[in-house]
């Protein structure tokens, strides 16, 4: 039997803490997917910031580098394609991405989803989930935000 991956451990990089990368390791020996509700808990410590009927909403714990802003979009039932979601969460996406954009005053950014296998999207988490990423231009150490998608 090949055992089900929740995690790609080639995937972690782009944080400069420098942890990530050991944090997706020890969940991979877990076995278990860090974004499910019975797990997120014991892996995610940043609080909630909007929950809907098909997604949570949070500040990512391990924020890509250069980011002022990094929010993450879990899809509350495990599912790890966009095929899978429904008319209803595609909608509560578009009122989530608002209702930071404006909770956040981000002036500008970026959105993706992470869907599919993980080895064609730079995913380090299967679990469906989307990014809303900000850069830092006013910084005056600024320099590009930059991550893998692929
Ligand atoms: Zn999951």
């Amino acid at each position: 039997m090949i055992e089900k991956k929740f995690v790609n451990t080639n995937n972690t990089q782009d944080r400069p803490d420098g942890k990530y990368s050991g944090v997706i390791a020890d969940i991979q020996k877990d076995g278990v997917c860090p974004f499910c509700a019975e797990q997120l808990k014991n892996y995610h410590k940043n609080p909630i910031i909007e929950e809907t009927e098909h997604w949570l909403v949070t500040n990512n714990m391990y924020p890509y580098k250069n980011a002022k802003h990094h929010i993450l979009l879990i899809h509350k039932v495990h599912i790890e394609n966009i095929k899978e979601m429904s008319e209803k969460a595609w909608s509560e996406l578009h009122a989530i991405f608002l209702n930071a954009i404006e909770r956040s005053d981000i002036p500008g950014g970026t959105m993706f989803i992470r869907f599919g296998d993980t080895k064609f999207t730079g995913a380090s988490v299967s679990h469906l989930h989307a990014h809303l990423v900000s850069s830092d231009p006013e910084n005056p150490g600024y320099t590009p935000l930059l991550t893998r998608i692929g």
